[in-house]
């Protein structure tokens, strides 16, 4: 993304640190106005004034507590009425690391509001108001626990894997009628969200760790390639089209009118 000509207004979600902050200056670089949401407002303010200075785009912050119903609602708002957004990079994400029996219900059902409920909202606010000018993009973030819930916490890779899963259905809805998506599935990323998920990232192996901004330019890069699926560090791209080849061709196998056979030999709990 080198463009330098008006691409329109980017919200970006989640962008007063880590993969947020790094779109945001790229997005401008390339020629995009920018609305920042996240609730560090004074954050985002430093953010928008470096990269107004560095890129000469307009940048407009929004301080808001997307878990917040109101708060949720002015941004959905604005996705709707402002007409010179063209991309949506919903990014806000909160992670978690420990196991089921030593993590709260509570922080649980907070992650999923987050992950799920917010990136959501915000696609169903945006989708419409892109088919309607028959133009516009959704870049969904999700994780690499999206493909290996056994690696962190269940409840955060159960999030992504619906963030996945979710933005393949909305390509494929929404494809023929001028609206791209695309979902970015970055593995351990150097960033704050390590702290907030209770493990330094200083305690991971170094050699799974990507630098951040290396992270959101191959993002990108996939993106200009044309990719729905982008996952930075997978070196060979025809891994993850044997395994999306494989899922596809079980599709017609999985609604049947009878039980597999195994099912109807075996003997049943009702037997006993
Ligand atoms: P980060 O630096 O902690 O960024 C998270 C961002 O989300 C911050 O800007 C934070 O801003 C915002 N946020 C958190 N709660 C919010 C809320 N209630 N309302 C509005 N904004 C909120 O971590 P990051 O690594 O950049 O994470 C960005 C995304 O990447 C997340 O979806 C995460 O799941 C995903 N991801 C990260 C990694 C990794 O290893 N870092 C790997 C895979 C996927 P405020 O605190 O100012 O609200």
């Amino acid at each position: 993304m080198n463009s330098r000509t008006h691409q329109g207004t980017a919200l970006v979600t989640g962008a007063s640190s880590g993969i947020g902050a790094v779109y945001a200056d790229r997005l401008a670089r390339a020629g995009y106005d920018l609305i920042l949401v996240a609730r560090r407002a004074e954050k985002l303010r430093e953010l928008a004034r470096t990269i107004t200075t560095r890129s000469g785009r307009s940048v407009e912050t929004i301080a808001a507590d997307l878990t917040d119903a109101d708060d949720l609602a002015r941004v959905e708002g604005v996705l709707r009425s402002d007409a010179s957004i063209t991309l949506l990079v919903n990014n806000a994400g909160v992670g978690a690391t420990g196991p089921l029996l030593q993590s709260n219900v509570a922080d649980m059902e907070q992650m999923i509001e987050l992950n799920v409920n917010v990136l959501t909202r915000l696609a169903y606010a945006a989708a419409p108001a892109f088919v309607a000018r028959g133009t516009g993009t959704i870049i969904n973030i999700a994780s690499i626990v999206a493909l290996a819930p056994e690696l962190l916490n269940g409840v955060y890779g159960g999030s992504k894997a619906y963030v996945l899963a979710f933005s393949q259905s909305l390509q494929h809805e929404l494809a023929d009628k001028g609206v791209r998506v695309q979902v970015v599935l970055p593995g351990a990323t150097e960033t704050d969200f390590w702290n907030v998920a209770g493990l330094p990232v200083s305690h991971l192996p170094p050699e799974i760790v990507m630098p951040v901004d290396a992270l959101v330019d191959a993002a990108l890069a996939g993106l200009a390639q044309g990719e729905i699926v982008t996952i930075p560090a997978l070196a060979e791209l025809d891994d993850w089209t044997t395994l999306e080849n494989a899922r596809k061709a079980l599709s017609p196998q999985l609604s049947r009118s009878a039980p597999a056979p195994r099912y109807l030999d075996a003997g049943s709990m009702a037997d006993d």
